[in-house]
């Protein structure tokens, strides 16, 4: 058995249906977005799903885990008592999240792997969602495919966006879903087939992306963590010192020539989603 721990809540606490929609341009048209941990929805693709929920589309975000080992990077909440209730913290930010985008959210139930750090890291901890078996880590996700039906779908591209663990597992886990969600041959003990139309990868990060952030920063007088000079490393830095932007759409801002959307594959047969799709950069272009 996968450690799976099914939670009651489930984020259901969520709009219990969608808003009011009709005659905004993307009414009845659903959009799902794959996430590792609670707050990667609101990094990364967060402006775009408010987007589409005020363009009527119903919106719905998986988180794969709790985040429970997640770090704690605003000093202010770096305390014992915060430390010790992490994973209900987690749940109560995630709550706000949820109103702030107008988005419905489920957690999946897997456990946060966490961010191996050292040389040589650390081995991941038992039990963990990276170490879950590929079809054990995606059945949560199969059944919440078949059950929301989404047109497009929403995740992380092959390396995961940055290299956690948890994230490169959420991309693998969101192509196996996508994949396998029309075949009634497959899972099938987990809903009525469903293919949605489209998989999108986000784009975090990209200079386009850090320079509007850097700009409108500073013109708002605040201090920006993305001036020159500034101390950071890793991804940010890389981020910034690459050229761009380039065309926007489904290739990547940065690396014109990367790709940035899966299709069905054909040859699998399965029950198509609906194909009237109004134009725009996601639901359009089919
Ligand atoms: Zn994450």
């Amino acid at each position: 058995m996968p450690a799976v721990s099914r939670d009651d809540t489930r984020g259901r606490a969520a709009p219990a249906a969608p808003p009011a929609t009709s005659g905004l341009p993307y009414a009845g048209l659903r959009l799902l977005a794959v996430h590792a941990h609670p707050d990667d929805e609101s990094s990364k693709g967060a402006a775009t799903m408010v987007r589409y929920v005020r363009s009527g589309a119903d919106v719905m975000v998986a988180t794969l885990t709790g985040g429970e080992r997640g770090d704690i990077l605003n000093k202010a909440m770096d305390r014992p008592d915060v430390r010790a209730n992490l994973p209900r913290i987690r749940r109560e930010e995630m709550a706000r999240a949820r109103e702030i985008l107008g988005v419905r959210q489920e957690f999946l139930g897997f456990v946060d792997s966490g961010l191996p750090e050292g040389d040589p890291p650390p081995p991941l901890p038992d039990g963990c969602f990276a170490l879950q078996k590929l079809e054990d880590a995606a059945e949560p996700l199969v059944r919440l495919v078949r059950e929301f039906r989404p047109h497009v779908m929403l995740t992380y591209d092959e390396n995961g966006g940055y290299p956690h663990p948890d994230h490169v597992k959420c991309h693998e886990v969101t192509v196996e879903a996508f994949d396998a969600a029309a075949d009634p041959d497959r899972y099938p003990d987990c809903g009525a087939p469903w293919q949605p139309l489209k998989l999108y990868y986000f784009a975090t990060f990209h200079r386009a992306r850090f320079t509007a952030l850097h700009q409108e920063m500073e013109r708002r007088g605040l201090e920006s963590p993305y001036a020159a000079g500034d101390h950071h490393t890793g991804p940010v830095r890389r981020a910034l010192r690459r050229a761009g932007p380039g065309p926007a759409g489904a290739r990547h801002p940065d690396r014109p020539g990367k790709h940035l959307v899966r299709r069905p594959d054909r040859r699998r047969g399965g029950r198509l989603a609906d194909r009237g799709l109004p134009p725009g950069p996601i639901a359009g272009g089919y």
